[in-house]
């Protein structure tokens, strides 16, 4: 086993550390005060190639492996995760690979190359007011008439809808079919009959665009089916184990943070006398923090490895997803007590840590659900989802 980065790799996440720093950081205080996400990040993002960074070349990608993405999400998270959300779990793994998987020739062609260079912004939308976990009780319904399909229905928490140009949208067609009676539409969002509403005031990720979806008679040619109809929950599902691989390198960029911001508060706060990093049940803290992300970084790799290699990859993701996201909370709740009274304002970036940590156990399935797999897993059953 080598667990060593190739010498590729280093330089790319250098390559990515620089990025971070330059164009996020200096941003990131007063984006997450204001709710305001930044659409020219995404386009200086696609310029290194890091918003298709999977993609093939003949679609603007970069071909790099699932190791490679999972270094470059890391960085990103390190310096500010409400991007791994809107750019990389959402725009490349629900969006872009979703095409790259099942769209038609003509679907990627048209889309696909756009969707790299951040031209166009994408949405999926699978969650519903009444329909969250159980994605197959979707209520959005697809009608097919003389002229083609036509929408009815809402979507809630989707995550750049107010500001996408295309979305993903999950909606039954056959009622009578159960869960297999749900498809995937592709929806340009100017349709008519297509709208979206930003929910504001979120506890974390606030540099995101996070809104509602209504479909009123939302018609669409037959041809923007995507994938199989009938067969939208295994575009969905394939969607969402990527999303919770990126959300899992993600976590691990959190509380990588954590631990860089607690070390460099513990080498400059003096109380009684010397630096607080002195203080055992400090090293305690960051020790454990310490030893917790590199456990969470080698799940990691390893769906990567598994994927990058075409092995079975759900059962070690759904592992990774939730080891990582309870440690970038665990993390940020650790790197809070270091900080003492000062981590109660966004003076110092632990607070911002400590509130975005919170949508990874929810968001790409909650951490009840990869806890129900990784048993259903074990015991032989069929998984939850
Ligand atoms: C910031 C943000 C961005 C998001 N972006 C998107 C997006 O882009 N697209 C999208 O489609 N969705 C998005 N979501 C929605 C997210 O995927 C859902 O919140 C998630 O799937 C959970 O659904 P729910 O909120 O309806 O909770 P529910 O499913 O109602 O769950 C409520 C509680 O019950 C538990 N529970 C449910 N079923 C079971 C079970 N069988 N066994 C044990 N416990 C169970 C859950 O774990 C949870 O604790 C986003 C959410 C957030 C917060």
């Amino acid at each position: 086993m080598d667990f060593s980065l190739t010498e590729d790799q280093k330089m790319l996440k250098t390559m990515v550390q620089e990025f971070a720093q330059r164009e996020l950081l200096p941003v990131a205080r007063e984006d997450d005060r204001n709710g305001y996400y930044r659409p020219e990040i995404i386009k200086k993002m696609a310029g290194l190639g890091l918003v298709a960074d999977m993609l093939p070349q003949e679609y603007g990608g970069s071909s790099l492996s699932n190791t490679s993405h999972a270094i470059i999400v890391e960085e990103i998270g390190r310096v500010n995760f409400a991007y791994v959300v809107s750019v990389f779990m959402v725009q490349l793994c629900l969006v872009e690979l979703s095409l790259l998987r099942w769209g038609t020739k003509e679907q990627k062609d048209r889309y696909l190359s756009r969707l790299a260079a951040g031209e166009l912004l994408g949405c999926f939308g699978a969650v519903e007011p009444n329909v969250g976990s159980d994605a197959g009780a979707v209520e959005t319904t697809a009608s097919l008439d003389k002229d083609g399909w036509v929408l009815n229905g809402t979507k809630t928490w989707i995550t750049n809808a107010s500001i996408a140009d295309i979305a993903i949208i999950l909606a039954k067609t056959e009622k009578s079919e159960g869960k297999g009676g749900i498809t995937t539409f592709l929806i340009d969002t100017k349709t008519p009959g297509f709208s979206a509403r930003e929910i504001k005031g979120k506890l974390g990720i606030r540099a995101t665009n996070t809104a509602e979806v209504f479909l009123d008679n939302c018609r669409l040619p037959r041809e923007n089916v995507l994938g199989e109809v009938g067969h939208g929950l295994k575009v969905a599902l394939s969607a969402i184990d990527n999303a919770r691989f990126t959300m899992a390198a993600g976590c691990v960029g959190i509380a990588q943070a954590c631990i860089d911001a607690s070390v460099k508060y513990a080498q400059a706060r003096r109380q009684f006398n010397r630096y607080i990093g002195q203080f055992q049940l400090i090293q305690e803290m960051i020790a454990d923090t310490i030893v917790e992300t590199e456990a969470a970084r080698h799940l990691v790799y390893r769906v990567g490895y598994l994927r990058d290699n075409g092995l079975p990859y759900s059962r070690e993701t759904a592992i990774a997803k939730y080891y990582a996201s309870k440690v970038a909370m665990q993390a940020a709740d650790r790197a809070i007590q270091v900080h003492g009274g000062y981590s109660y304002s966004d003076e110092f970036p632990v607070e911002r840590y400590y509130r975005d940590a919170r949508v990874a156990p929810l968001f790409a399935g909650t951490n009840e659900i990869q806890k129900l797999i990784i048993a259903q897993h074990a015991l032989g059953l069929n998984a939850v989802t």
